[in-house]
């Protein structure tokens, strides 16, 4: 068996405990590898499928755009885009200068709250995301080193669902690549998260195992699962009264 079976061999197994066939599927794209991976992978296996991208506005996602609907028409997938300019009156940059908070906090929690609501108004109750093992297990390691109860809740989201979360970053883009999808391996120039790559770093350095550190999570946060509320403006999922998004959307306002 070659590199890229053994890798849809294991993606399948893990698929197969997460979907099951008969449910329409919202997958939420972001033109990067992971997502445009498991996209194809469903499409492929006969789920059905539809796409969702959050246009962030950046000068640089115009290519992501592209790349995505390009794909999407290839595969015959219906994709939805929807602009964080058209729904909150500004583009993300503007909206990161503004909120003065790190620039991907600010994108992160726009971005997972205009999934939820698109999600939503198109009749899906959860989205399909690419999070890979490597990005599970650095959250995990900032959300404890931050005592960020809340963030380690959302990691295990009920609205979420993430077939590629126990397959490490490396395989996905040796996967991409050998496939040949198009996409932007690129950095994202706004991306400021120098404490997500000083846990990378020191992940590398002590050869730390992104496996262990999910698995040891998962273990002991099991009883924290379904403690989710519904946000008291705009109903989406919260840990608390009012959702970060709406708190973010509402210090934007006032600036
Ligand atoms: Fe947004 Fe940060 Fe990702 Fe750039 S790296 S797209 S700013 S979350
Ligand atoms: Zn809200």
């Amino acid at each position: 068996m070659d590199f890229k079976e053994e890798f849809e061999k294991k993606v399948m197994k893990e698929t197969k405990k997460l979907i099951k066939k008969d449910k329409k599927l919202l997958v939420a794209v972001s033109g990067g590898k992971d997502s445009i991976t498991i996209l194809y992978l469903l499409h492929k296996w006969g789920y059905d499928v539809e796409a969702l991208m959050i246009d962030l506005g950046f000068r640089f996602f115009k290519e992501h755009v592209d790349n995505a609907r390009e794909f999407c028409r290839e595969l015959g997938i219906k994709l939805h885009i929807a602009s964080v300019k058209k729904e909150l009156g500004r583009g993300m940059r503007e909206l990161q200068l503004r909120a003065g908070k790190s620039n991907c906090f600010t994108c992160g929690v726009i971005k997972r709250w205009l999934i939820n609501r698109k999600a939503k108004e198109l009749g899906f109750e959860k989205v399909v995301t690419g999070h890979n093992l490597d990005d599970y297990a650095e959250s995990i390691l900032m959300n404890i080193f931050m005592n960020n109860r809340n963030a380690s809740r959302n990691l295990r989201s009920p609205f979420r669902i993430k077939p590629l979360n126990y397959i490490p970053e490396k395989e996905i883009e040796k996967y991409a690549r050998e496939m040949g999808f198009k996409i932007n391996y690129e950095a994202c120039p706004y991306s400021d998260n120098a404490f997500r790559r000083l846990v990378l770093n020191m992940m590398r350095e002590y050869e730390i195992s992104a496996m262990n550190v999910v698995k040891m999570f998962e273990k002991t946060s099991m009883k924290e699962e379904g403690k989710f509320r519904k946000c008291s403006i705009c109903g989406g999922p919260s840990s608390g009264e009012i959702c970060n998004a709406c708190r973010l959307i509402n210090l934007i306002k006032k600036k």
